[in-house]
Order: C-alpha cells, then sequence, then structure tokens
C-alpha cells in the first residue's frame, strides 16, 4: 500500500540533508518533490495545493530542535498535515438511541459494496453487537445469493424478497424484521450502477426517507484515486452522505483516494478494506495511516487486532501445554488457526515497521508451508494428533498419512521429526535452559 508515494516522499526528506534549519529557500526543492509525489499519488490538485502551503508555513515557523535534523522535523510537520488532511481521529459509526442503528450501504457496482456489508457485519459480530443484513440489490443478478452465502459464512441472518419486490420496501420491512429480532443493527445493501444515474439516486432517496438511516456509507474503490473523492462529493451532494468505506486497499493504491476523499466531500473515512477475506476490513484512523503512508509502520493496528482475535485463555492453555512440553498436533492446529484469524501473513507483517517491505514470496512461502502442515495433520487420527510420538515410532502409520495427504512419507518424518525437536526445545526453554546447551544456563 502506498509503496510509491512512500519512496517518494523519503526522496523529498533527503534534500533536507545537511542543513542546519529550514528556510523559505531551502525548502523549495523539497516541496516541489513532495507536491510530485503527491500528484503521481492521484491526490486531488487543491488538496495538493492546500497541502504544500499548510507543511511550507508549519515548517518554516518551527524552531529548530537541538538533536533533531531538519529532516526530521519536516517529517514531523508532513505528518501532522496528513493526519489533517485525512480527518484528524477516527469517526466511529453512528450509533442509534434505540435499537437497531440503521446503516445503508450505497456505492457503483463492483466496488466491494456487498462484501463491505458482510465485513462490516462481521466486524460488529465481534463487537458482541447482532446484525441483520438486508438484500435490497435486486438488479445485479448474484447479489442476493452472493450475500446469502457471506450470511451463512460469518453466521450473520440475512433478509431478502426476492427480486421482484420493490427496494424500498425491502429496505423497511428488513428494518421492521431487524426490530423484530431485536438485532443491534441492521445493514441494508443497495443496488450500484456501473456509474451515476438519476434511477440510482431517486431509488436511493426514497430508500432513505422510507428508513431514515443513522448512517449512510459510501463504498469506493481506493484504485480509483481521486475519482473516488468526486464520487462522494456528489454522492454527498444528491443524497447526504455520512462516511465512507474505502476498498481495495491491499492492491497497487497509490494513495490519492484516502488522501482526497475527506478534503474534497467533507466526510470522514470511517472503514478500509484490505482484502477480500471477511475479516480485512479495518476502522480508519488517520494517524495511523500517516505512519504508514511515511513508513513508520503500524503497530497500534496490529496490536488493536492481536486483542480482538486472540482468546487469551486459549493462548495462556497453549503455553503451559508447551511448557510442559504436552504440545501435541492438535494443539498445533489450534495455534495456526489463532494466527489465521488475524488476517493472512503478509496482512499482519506488512503492519510492523520496517517489515512493509518484507519480500512477499518469502511469507507465501511460510503460509504454503503451514497448509501443507494442515494437511499432513488433518490425515492423522485423533490418537496420533495426540501423540506425536506414535508416529515416530510406526512407519506403517506414516505410510497411512503420506497416502492419505498426498505427501511423500519423506516430508511426513521430516513434520514429525520437526515436532518433536521444536518440542524437546521449548521444553528446555520452559524449564530455563538454552536449547542445545546441555540444560541450565552458565552461572
Ligand atoms: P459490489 O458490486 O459493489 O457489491 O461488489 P462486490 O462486493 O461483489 O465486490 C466486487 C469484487 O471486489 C469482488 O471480487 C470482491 O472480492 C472484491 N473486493 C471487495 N473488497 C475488496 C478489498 O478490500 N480488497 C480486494 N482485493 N478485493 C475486494
Amino acid at each position: 500500500m502506498f509503496d510509491a508515494l512512500t519512496d517518494r516522499l523519503e526522496e523529498a526528506w533527503k534534500k533536507l540533508r545537511g542543513q542546519n534549519i529550514i528556510t523559505h529557500a531551502n525548502i523549495q526543492e523539497t516541496l516541489k518533490e513532495v507536491r510530485r509525489a503527491l500528484l503521481e499519488a492521484d491526490v486531488n490538485l487543491q488538496v495538493v495545493k492546500d497541502f504544500i502551503a499548510d507543511i511550507e508555513k508549519s515548517a518554516i515557523g518551527v524552531k529548530v530542535i537541538q538533536g533533531v535534523n531538519p529532516g526530521q522535523q519536516f517529517i514531523k510537520v508532513v505528518y501532522e498535515e496528513l493526519v489533517k488532511v485525512m480527518g484528524e481521529s477516527n469517526s466511529p459509526l453512528a450509533k442509534a438511541e434505540s435499537d437497531p442503528t440503521v446503516i445503508l450501504m450505497v456505492g457503483l457496482q463492483g466496488t466491494g459494496k456487498t462484501t463491505a456489508t458482510a465485513k462490516l457485519a462481521h466486524y460488529l459480530k465481534k463487537q458482541k453487537q447482532s446484525c441483520l443484513m438486508v438484500a435490497a440489490d435486486i438488479y445485479r443478478p448474484a447479489a442476493i445469493d452472493q450475500l446469502k452465502t457471506l450470511g451463512q459464512q460469518i453466521e450473520v441472518p440475512v433478509f431478502e424478497l426476492g427480486n421482484q419486490e420493490n427496494p424500498v420496501n425491502i429496505a423497511l420491512q428488513g428494518v421492521n424484521k431487524a426490530k423484530e429480532i431485536e438485532a443491534d443493527v441492521v445493514i441494508i445493501d443497495t443496488a450500484g450502477r456501473l456509474q451515476i444515474d438519476q434511477g440510482m439516486m431517486l431509488e436511493l432517496t426514497q430508500i432513505k426517507e422510507s428508513i431514515n438511516p443513522h448512517d449512510t456509507l459510501l463504498v469506493v474503490d481506493a484504485m480509483t484515486g481521486q475519482e473516488a473523492a468526486n464520487l462522494a462529493q456528489t454522492f454527498h451532494e444528491k443524497i447526504k452522505i455520512t462516511g465512507t468505506i474505502l476498498t481495495k486497499m491491499d492492491g497497487d493504491t497509490r494513495g490519492g483516494a484516502a488522501l482526497s476523499v475527506r478534503k474534497v466531500s467533507g466526510q470522514p473515512i470511517k472503514f478500509v478494506g484490505v482484502g477480500e477475506k471477511i475479516e480485512a476490513l479495518q476502522p480508519f484512523y488517520p494517524d495511523r495511516m500517516a505512519s504508514r503512508i511515511l513508513n513508520m509502520g503500524d503497530i497500534l493496528t496490529l496490536v488493536e487486532k492481536a486483542q480482538e482475535e486472540i482468546d487469551f485463555s486459549d493462548m495462556e492453555q497453549l503455553q503451559s501445554k508447551i511448557l510442559d512440553a504436552k504440545f501435541d498436533f492438535n494443539d498445533f492446529l489450534k495455534q495456526t488457526r489463532l494466527m489465521k484469524s488475524m488476517g493472512s501473513f503478509s496482512n499482519i507483517l506488512k503492519m510492523v515497521p520496517g517489515l512493509n517491505k518484507i519480500n512477499t514470496k518469502d511469507i507465501e512461502k511460510g503460509e504454503n508451508e503451514l497448509k501443507r502442515t494442515e494437511a499432513m495433520i488433518g490425515s492423522m487420527t485423533l490418537e496420533e494428533r495426540k501423540d506425536p510420538d506414535l508416529l515416530a515410532k510406526s512407519p506403517s502409520r506414516r505410510y497411512r498419512i503420506a497416502k492419505g495427504s498426498g505427501y511423500s512419507e519423506t516430508e511426513i518424518s521430516k513434520l514429525i521429526k520437526n515436532f518433536t525437536r521444536m518440542r524437546t526445545m521449548m521444553q528446555q526453554l520452559g524449564n530455563g535452559g538454552m536449547p542445545g546447551m546441555g540444560g541450565g544456563m552458565p552461572g
């Protein structure tokens, strides 16, 4: 995400190297570089102009601080302006005073509206809120089925009346259904078009008037750059939105959308979509995004994700098993799934400072390795999973697993050997010793 912009901004600081103080004269080259970087990232021209004027004003006003070089000072100024341009702080979802909170999803076709509806329901469910999704997109042939499938996957009910009913009626009945089942939140997926047309706007206006949503979220595709911001502006003028969800931020996004939407439309980005998987949705934090753009990593998002997804009692149990060397293949599977529930490896690693440029090939290799291991464990009996030593002793068991999983006997043997070695190592660590040092630290 934003790699090109990040690289270009890094180039910009370099122009201040060797300077003792930021002046109007010596900052011009750097500003030009920043301007170029932003324009190449497809940021809206007016946003770029204001941005440059603001950082110039702030940077020149900054007093020289001992031990901080002008480049570092400049980065701090840019960071603060980036945060400002993206809306200062996180804009949470609206909350109804009496349930349910009604969220209307709008946007053009193909932007990821239906996916975002389900991602949002999944996100809210994790926050212990009960949801109902309403399928009011009656025009795109597969939209209702798609929402139903996603609903099953995340175990969130879907209200639908087929594709013959009027969408206004579907939305209204959907909200009534949500009241009836006492859902905390009802999310309505509406029909998009390939481009803005009057029919769509009229339909959305009618739906809005009849259900009076607390939030009207426009789903826009980050890959379309500043066009996403223009779209947000138009939708806001026509039907009044309360925020946006920026999807496909995991793609080769240049940054124009994230940096332009707020300023151009006046409406905040509330969430970002960072992948096709259902858990790939994050609340949008301008400060975190700014630090990511400036390559300062995004530890906060990582920590929050870890807190959300991990059941700590599970973790403690695993830990004590590890220390007692009772760690078996079942625990291994459990641990793998815990990690996976946080998203793909590459998504997790991208958030760690300094690792966001890690070779994705290496990550894929690691992910593939885990998949292989899971397949092999899948072919073991419960008894074998509980007692890996059974396998170490029995070639016929290893042969059977090889046949069942489609891997060679050598590969099965290697897995068991590695697993046993890991277990011994962990046990030594748990006993306060260092692996391979005969146990016990010197002294
Ligand atoms: P709709 O027509 O707006 O309802 O769009 P869909 O929800 O059907 O999504 C269109 C395509 O975009 C699908 O293939 C989704 O998997 C994909 N998609 C949606 N959100 C994201 C995202 O955040 N990242 C990526 N890479 N793909 C996404």
